[in-house]
């Protein structure tokens, strides 16, 4: 039984048989295997969850998550390991207050994306 597997919903160009068996991409599956979305619904270190329990302002993108930057959540998002970057917000009424921006982190977005299981 194989573990779940995120996929991208593209087709792998391997050719079926044994090289699609042998295949790192989709690993026998022909739908390429999105290890990215693995990797944010896995990964332990997603601060996500944290952040929302926080209670400060959140935003997203797509996959990527948009946090406040209150002196705690730049705390957990630094102790979380998860890469981010800073920027100031250029909305009217919050000009340049300080943003937090993790690629990636939003995981309602994979989990919407990807189905539930
Ligand atoms: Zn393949």
């Amino acid at each position: 039984m194989p573990a779940y597997q995120p996929k991208t919903r593209a087709l792998c160009t391997c050719r079926p048989g044994i090289a699609r068996d042998n295949c790192p991409n989709c690993e026998g599956t022909g739908q390429v295997i999105d290890f990215r979305a693995i990797r944010a619904l896995n990964s332990h270190t997603n601060p996500y969850e944290r952040l929302v329990s926080l209670g400060v302002p959140l935003d997203h993108h797509e996959s990527d998550l948009y946090v406040r930057g209150t002196a705690e959540a730049v705390e957990i998002v630094k102790a979380s390991g998860w890469s981010y970057s800073y920027f100031r917000s250029e909305r009217t009424g919050e000009m340049g207050q300080l943003w937090i921006e993790l690629p990636f982190a939003y995981a309602p977005w994979w989990q919407e994306r990807l189905g539930a299981r």
